[in-house]
């Protein structure tokens, strides 16, 4: 072990990070300084390309000139002013992402979570009220390996030990069913049944695409069956997939968005229920809220965001780029990849198992200058802020093939051994 006075500037801040900061993550050792667009450096003045854009939640690049703008001009006006009183920046804020969302109303929430949470509350509210299900007695189905977040109701329905063990007693109301299995939703609505919660792509179980007709046909079966059919676009949204909703490549309109990441813009967590009157009308004064929820700031960089969207230059960006993304990252299968999911700029990338985990593979490509993460075992996920060039994919894709063959490689010497 080296003394704190050779230790780098980065093994002195991880150090100190590992003593002082709870280890609720195990990030990987880089300690960044600054970010701009799709590039960030860390303490020792190394530069990165970020291939991982805050889990979606930088679509829009590290410091977008718009957006700090918006932010900048705001922090000189009004921060916050609760919901106890109107403020000029909201009403254009819900006016604007209900009409990028083809919806009549907007519940702004922080977090993704929150979003979620909003979400079920929203949905047990409506089958009480409007679907007549008996007080106390609503379910909601969700898929097997979701994400939704991280609070004690949502952890409850994920079937990942990590995010479950040790958190519970959990809340009732939740029957999970496999994903991309319209069938096994069909067999589990019953009169109880207020909502279907999916994610339209399942984002941290590898970016995994569910088959074509499954969200048209868990549309079907909600219209049905009269219950709300909620998507879950936190991740999947707002351009990342080469359209604003993943949902829109099915041609599929769900009766209520959940949306964060990217709608704060990488500069503060915004999040938000987007859907018609008849269901979050249901919502009366003082029966849900937040303190920081739709605030002016916030409020402000959400709305620069819908505005970035407006124009589809994004979402065109995510398209064509993605197919480039898509394309080079086939050309590594069979050497060293064994699978490749995604859509847009959102790419799964199954590392054969004997070769290498998605940890190790997310170093090796540190090392070279690439950020990205695992997800699950062997799995990594590139998710690009949608302002990368096509050089920068080919950059990043042509680092991922040396960090493989350099396995492969090493492997192929310790066979010989
Ligand atoms: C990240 C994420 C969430 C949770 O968002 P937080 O802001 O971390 O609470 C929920 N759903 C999906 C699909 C996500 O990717």
């Amino acid at each position: 072990m080296t003394t704190s006075a050779t230790r780098t500037h980065s093994e002195q801040q991880i150090a100190l990070a590992e003593e002082h900061g709870a280890h609720n993550y195990h990030p990987l050792p880089v300690v960044i300084t600054d970010g701009l667009g799709t590039r960030v450096t860390d303490v020792e003045g190394r530069g990165y390309l970020d291939f991982l854009a805050g889990y979606s939640a930088l679509n829009f690049g590290h410091r977008h000139p718009g957006l700090i703008a918006a932010a900048h001009a705001q922090l000189d006006r009004v921060t916050l002013t609760s919901r106890a009183f109107h403020h000029d920046r909201f009403a254009p804020f819900c006016a604007g992402l209900a009409a990028l969302a083809g919806k009549d109303m907007v519940l702004p929430m922080n977090t993704g979570a929150e979003a979620v949470e909003t979400g079920i509350k929203v949905a047990r509210k409506w089958g009480y009220e409007v679907k007549g299900v008996p007080e106390g007695r609503a379910t909601i189905i969700v898929a097997g390996g979701n994400f939704h977040g991280r609070t004690t109701t949502i952890v409850g329905f994920s079937d990942d030990p990590d995010a479950r063990d040790g958190f519970g007693p959990f809340a009732p109301g939740f029957v999970t069913v496999p994903y991309g299995d319209s069938a096994a939703v069909a067999a589990a609505i019953d009169e109880t049944t207020v909502a279907v919660l999916v994610e339209p792509i399942q984002g941290e179980a590898g970016v995994l695409v569910p088959p074509t007709a499954y969200l048209p046909e868990l549309r079907q079966l909600c219209t049905g069956a009269d219950v709300l059919l909620i998507l879950d676009e936190i991740q999947s949204g707002l351009g990342r997939t080469g359209a604003t909703f993943a949902a829109e490549h099915s041609g599929v309109v769900p009766d209520m968005y959940l949306l964060g990441k990217a709608l704060g813009g990488g500069v503060v967590p915004v999040s938000a229920v987007v859907a018609d009157r008849d269901v979050l009308g249901v919502i009366k004064p003082g029966q849900h809220g937040s303190t920081f929820g739709g605030n002016p700031l916030a409020s402000a960089v959400g709305n620069a965001v819908v505005d970035l969207l407006r124009t589809g230059e994004f979402q065109e960006r995510a398209r064509v780029l993605g197919e480039v993304l898509h394309s080079e990252l086939s050309a590594l299968l069979g050497h060293g990849v064994v699978a490749v999911r995604g859509r847009g700029l959102w790419a799964g990338v199954d590392i054969d198992p004997d070769l290498a985990t998605g940890r190790q593979i997310s170093e090796d490509l540190l090392a070279e200058g690439i950020l990205v993460k695992d997800t699950h075992g062997s799995t990594i996920r590139l998710a690009p802020p949608l302002v990368v060039t096509e050089e920068e994919i080919r950059e990043a894709v042509g680092a991922l093939g040396r960090v493989l063959a350099a396995r492969t490689a090493s492997a192929l010497v310790g066979d010989a051994h």
